[in-house]
């Protein structure tokens, strides 16, 4: 039986997900489940450094403005250039360095 942060580290393995995607593969749902796969996130990215790989941070975008965001382990709020709330989220991958 694997947990949830060993089942996350397999998919980011194969390829990159969302947050959302990733809560969808794991069947989570309801208040809270972004934020506790954020944490999960942040754990495996020094998990994996461990074993000589890195999370990968492919940063959000704002799909109104094209406003790119930090690469970081965290939700996007609004855009701060256009204040636009429509954005395309992060997208998290485990790669070999
Ligand atoms: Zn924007």
């Amino acid at each position: 039986m694997m947990t949830r942060r060993q089942k996350i580290i397999k998919l980011l393995e194969e390829r990159d997900y969302s947050v959302s995607e990733l809560a969808l593969m794991l069947e989570m749902r309801g208040r809270g489940t972004k934020k506790i796969i954020l944490e999960d996130l942040k754990v495996i990215s020094n998990i994996v450094k461990r074993e000589g790989k890195v999370l990968l941070i492919q940063p959000a975008q704002c799909r109104k403005c094209g406003f790119v965001f930090k690469a970081e382990i965290k939700a996007p709020g609004k855009c701060p250039k256009c204040r636009s709330e429509w954005i395309e989220e992060p997208r998290f991958k485990i790669e070999l360095r």
